[in-house]
């Protein structure tokens, strides 16, 4: 007979098919947490536009052109969520970038982000118009305040997703992003509880462009003080101040991984950033050998980033740092090892010692830019 601790086990299922003897069953899994959702009661994709002293945030614009396909798939609209105080032109810009309905509350209890505001101000907005899918950014705002919407409507969440789509036959949302350390991209679904429900990094979908001829609906919501009532105070935002190049802004960014050998070798790296006016990344292995710091760190515990330049030196290509820089749009790799997985995803790669490359391009650059 199986004797299994009730007070460790999770109910995962992965005993059942690895006993030999077919002594466990595990029955409808599925029903164990909980009262299913009426599925069908929820339509529509949701994008919470996130933002900050008044403007939209760049990621919102991102989401809002993923909503788009997903909806397009569903055959369904697209809203945005905005809270905040004075926002009247940032509502237009949702509805030009996608958006075919606004829900907007605006008060002066959510001028600045604040969790239990605006967490019982989206639960409230969710329980009343039901969309079957909400999208949020994986910012900092994002991961604090999606997870505790989350908890009060008791349903599943899929942080830091890379990749989004609809399941052709099930029209279920279909979130990938990496697991076991970036080993594996597994894909997640939440087929039982409404809403579906994911964070996505900033710079993993490009922004949708404003198109002032589209038209849209802006639907005012109210809520009642205690709602808005935070036990939190907010004192004061302090910005944080980059001494380089903000990283998931630039334009071009030059990195350097182990192969750059100690941090003296970063100085001829930001040379060549200098000349091509770039931002200095690092891969992992750079920074845990405290040849940069962490804010340069490119890569899955790193920023994402998107440039339309990236060039990477001395870099292998591990999965991890890939799925931080693959949506650049140029990758130039140099290694000297022409198997590194890097040449996989470049779009230029150049087989050879970084050593002598560096200086050669800086020198290039130097003159062509000049002209
Ligand atoms: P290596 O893999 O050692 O590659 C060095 C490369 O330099 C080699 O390809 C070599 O051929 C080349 N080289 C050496 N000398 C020269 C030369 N003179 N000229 C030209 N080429 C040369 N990594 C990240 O980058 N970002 C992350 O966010 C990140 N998160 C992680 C999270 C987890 C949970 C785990 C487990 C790992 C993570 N990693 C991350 C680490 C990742 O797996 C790799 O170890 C790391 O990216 C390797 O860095 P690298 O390419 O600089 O070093």
């Amino acid at each position: 007979m199986a004797i299994i601790d009730l007070n460790k086990c999770n109910l995962c299922g992965a005993c059942v098919s690895v006993c030999k003897f077919k002594a466990i069953l595990l029955e409808n899994p599925q029903e164990v947490t909980g009262d299913k959702t009426d599925l069908k009661g929820y339509k529509g994709v949701w994008v919470f536009a996130e933002q900050k002293k008044g403007k939209v945030q760049p990621v919102a614009y991102e989401l809002l052109g993923q909503a788009r396909e997903l909806a397009a798939s569903l055959g369904t609209d697209v809203s945005a969520v905005l809270l905040g105080e004075h926002l009247e032109e940032e509502i237009q810009e949702l509805i030009w970038r996608g958006a075919d309905k606004v829900y907007v509350v605006e008060k002066r209890e959510l001028a600045n982000f604040q969790d239990e505001p605006y967490t019982n101000i989206l639960v409230g907005l969710i329980k009343k118009y039901k969309p079957e899918i909400l999208l949020c950014g994986a910012t900092s705002i994002g991961r604090s305040l999606i997870s505790r919407v989350a908890v009060k409507l008791r349903v599943g969440l899929t942080a830091d997703c890379t990749g989004l789509d609809i399941d052709p036959q099930r029209k279920i949302l279909l979130q990938t992003r990496p697991a076991f350390g970036g080993n594996i991209m597994a894909t997640i679904i939440s087929p039982n509880y409404r809403p579906q429900m994911a964070t996505v990094r900033h710079k993993v979908f490009a922004e949708t462009v404003s198109d002032m001829k589209r038209k849209g609906k802006i639907i005012r919501e109210n809520f009642d003080a205690p709602l808005l009532a935070s036990r939190s105070k907010l004192l004061d935002i302090i910005e944080e101040i980059e001494s380089t190049v903000n990283l998931a802004e630039a334009d071009i960014i030059v990195s350097g991984g182990r192969g750059m050998n100690g941090p003296e070798n970063f100085k001829t790296l930001e040379g060549l950033a200098k000349v091509l006016g770039a931002a200095v990344g690092a891969s992992r292995a750079a920074v845990d050998s405290g040849w940069m710091p962490y804010s340069h760190q490119v890569g899955q515990t790193g920023r994402t980033v998107s440039p339309k330049i990236y060039i990477a030196c001395g870099i292998s290509g591990q999965i991890q740092h890939l799925v931080g820089m693959q949506s650049s749009k140029i990758i130039v790799a140099i290694n000297k090892d022409p198997d590194a997985p890097i040449f996989k995803v470049a779009t230029y790669g150049i087989v050879g010692d970084i050593f002598e490359i560096i200086p050669a391009l800086t020198k290039k650059f130097k003159e062509v830019l000049k002209k």
